[in-house]
């Protein structure tokens, strides 16, 4: 697991702009998104796809993906999201610890490209969203 780039920003050996973190799972923001505030859900214990899941860990990080889906979907004043899983080479997979992408859509910003952040717009962005789980707003 030592050369899992999702382990080291668990770790804090690489950073992130992190959205939401509890015991078993964490979640920041895609670096390359795209649509702003895409999001990724990942458990905190390496494991490899959706399809080698044990059943408590996919159940950890599906909680957490609707709940930072509703946050993020409020915080870029969006109207739905996509929210899938990519699982193995040839579906699309590039990093090999499972992981829920959130992209969240509205009729302004509906295609599949990738965006890209001004100077200081992803930490506001991820700022806004864990805005959503501060004490006053725990209802997402
Ligand atoms: P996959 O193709 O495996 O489903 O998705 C991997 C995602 O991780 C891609 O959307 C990619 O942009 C994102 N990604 C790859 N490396 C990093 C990184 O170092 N930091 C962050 N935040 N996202 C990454
Ligand atoms: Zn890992």
């Amino acid at each position: 697991m030592n050369d899992c780039i999702f382990c080291k920003i668990i770790a804090g050996e690489l950073p992130s702009w992190k959205v939401y973190e509890d015991e078993h799972t964490v979640a920041f923001l895609d670096i390359h998104p795209k649509q702003k505030g895409h999001t990724l859900v990942l458990p905190k214990e390496h494991c490899a796809d959706f399809l080698n899941a044990q059943q408590s860990c996919l159940q950890d990080t599906l909680e957490t993906t609707q709940k930072v889906a509703r946050a993020v979907v409020k915080a870029v004043d969006a109207e739905g999201c996509k929210v899938f899983t990519n699982n193995g080479t040839v579906a699309g997979q590039d990093v090999f610890h499972l992981h829920w992408h959130i992209v969240p859509y509205s009729q302004i910003h509906h295609h599949d490209e990738h965006v890209s952040y001004a100077d200081g717009e992803a930490q506001r962005v991820a700022d806004k969203i864990r805005s959503f789980f501060s004490n006053d707003k725990a209802d997402v």
